[in-house]
């Protein structure tokens, strides 16, 4: 493909917007692997031709058309779409028809640069004239991802919610590959065996996507996958020690990206638990509720009655999209625990609270550094042994979580790591790995001498 260099403020409006998705293809950029296979799975039930990108392929176009400022997702993406749209262009020849395609690019609002990334890639996609017509459709975390205008008439509500499941059933996927595969009775067995739980998943959201017994039907298959899944434990390895993962919620969940952080930790004798996708979701619900009530309470000083009617309605509903989705989520982690102890998701609110009592953030500034640093905290409260926060090279919320983060980590006395990634390979990372999972074990060690000594003293008492 060749490009032109065409620049014009047009890229902020023209082309980028919320389309209607029927009879185009839908083209999704990964973001939690499982989670954007099932999501785009369920969007087939709902009649929309939607695809997972592949990922990582197009590493090459994606250093070519940007300068290296830019965030490593919004290169990543960029490269993304350009290798599917080259292959699609080859594929069909002359019947290759811009037109057909919806490259969906989310965003939200400041104060980071993620509302930029579709600006960004429709410049791109205007330097190449045969790429101008492809649409880049936005759903934006302003109005909590609603779907309305992308999908015909009632259905948006429909499809939010299939699409949530979608989410919550790839985390609960993912957090079961992280808890079997350390201690997996033969090298391999997890992976190939979650990749297929994928499959047999997205064949149940692309049939019943669009139907009441969704749901049903989803929860009647996990529980098969996860009664299998624990045939492949290894019941003699004993718990190993536990790492959590925090960070930007693209790179966390990014095997390539993060130079696949998770299995080195493997490798070096731990379990991880990452951040779930839904916290996300769920922390957006939560944060636009929270503004609301603060503009309906401005309105109410104000005695601005038409004002005070529009926020309260605000709250109603992002209310509901909050108390949904905790809902939905707590259902289906309670449904299996009793089959397999995957670690459950962090309540937000909970979230907040820790905050507010270490005094250490405010939820008022936004980003994900509100989830990554009172996430680090509850790792530190809960049973975990160290924790690594993961995000891009100069990401904003990345870089304000580690200045804050590391003298609370070094008072709670819990082993921390920065994991900042780019698309070379950092130089001392498997060194600052090994480092970091020693004093992991040390701090694992301890607990278990401290239990121990307090289950003993528990018994002399009894006695
Ligand atoms: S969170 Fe970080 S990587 Fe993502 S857009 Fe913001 S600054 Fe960039």
């Amino acid at each position: 493909m060749e490009s032109e260099s065409r620049t014009s403020f047009q890229s902020l409006n023209k082309g980028i917007g919320v389309y209607n998705a029927k009879d185009k293809t839908l083209l999704m950029p990964q973001l939690y692997r499982f989670a954007t296979h099932l999501m785009a799975a369920g969007f087939r039930g709902f009649g929309i031709k939607a695809q997972a990108l592949e990922t990582y392929k197009g590493l090459d176009f994606g250093k070519a058309h940007t300068s290296g400022k830019e965030c490593l997702p919004c290169l990543i993406t960029t490269g993304d779409i350009l290798y599917y749209m080259q292959n699609e262009k080859r594929r069909l020849g002359e019947n290759f028809n811009p037109d057909n395609y919806i490259y969906l690019m989310p965003e939200s609002d400041g104060p980071c640069r993620f509302g930029m990334y579709n600006k960004y890639q429709r410049m791109v996609l205007d330097s190449f004239p045969e790429l101008r017509r492809v649409r880049i459709g936005f759903i934006t975390s302003i109005n909590d991802y609603s779907f309305e205008g992308m999908i015909d008439g009632n259905k948006a509500t429909d499809i939010r919610k299939t699409g949530y499941l979608s989410i919550v059933i790839g985390d609960v996927l993912d957090r079961l590959t992280c808890r079997i595969r350390p201690y997996e009775k033969e090298r391999g067995l997890t992976d190939a065996f979650v990749e297929e739980a994928m499959h047999e998943m997205e064949d149940i959201f692309e049939t019943y996507g669009d139907t009441t017994v969704l749901y049903d039907k989803v929860l009647d298959k996990l529980h098969g996958i996860i009664r299998e899944a624990v045939q492949i434990i290894d019941h003699t390895i004993p718990r190993k020690p536990l790492v959590g993962i925090v960070g930007e919620i693209y790179l966390r969940a990014h095997d390539q990206a993060n130079h696949d952080i998770i299995r080195v930790l493997e490798h070096h004798g731990a379990e991880v638990v990452n951040t779930s996708f839904a916290e996300w979701i769920n922390y957006i619900s939560y944060h636009r509720m929270r503004e609301a009530k603060r503009g309906f309470v401005l309105s109410m000083k104000q005695l601005r009655l038409r004002k005070m009617i529009h926020y309260i309605k605000k709250v109603i509903a992002f209310k509901s999209n909050l108390v949904y989705e905790q809902y939905i989520q707590k259902r289906i982690y309670k449904s299996f625990r009793s089959f397999i102890d995957v670690a459950e998701d962090h309540h937000v609110s909970h979230l907040e609270d820790l905050l507010k009592q270490e005094d250490a953030f405010d939820f008022d500034i936004g980003t994900e550094a509100c989830l990554s640093i009172s996430g680090i905290l509850s790792y530190a409260r809960d049973r975990f042994n160290g924790v690594i926060n993961v995000y891009p090279f100069t990401c904003m919320p990345g870089s304000v979580t580690t200045s804050i983060v590391r003298p609370l980590t070094s008072r709670l006395r819990i082993p921390y790591l920065d994991a900042p990634c780019d698309v070379s390979i950092q130089p001392g990372r498997e060194a600052a790995i090994r480092t970091f999972m020693y004093q992991v074990y040390q701090h694992f060690k301890e607990r278990e001498r401290l239990t121990n000594n307090h289950i003993q003293g528990e018994k002399i008492v009894c006695a």
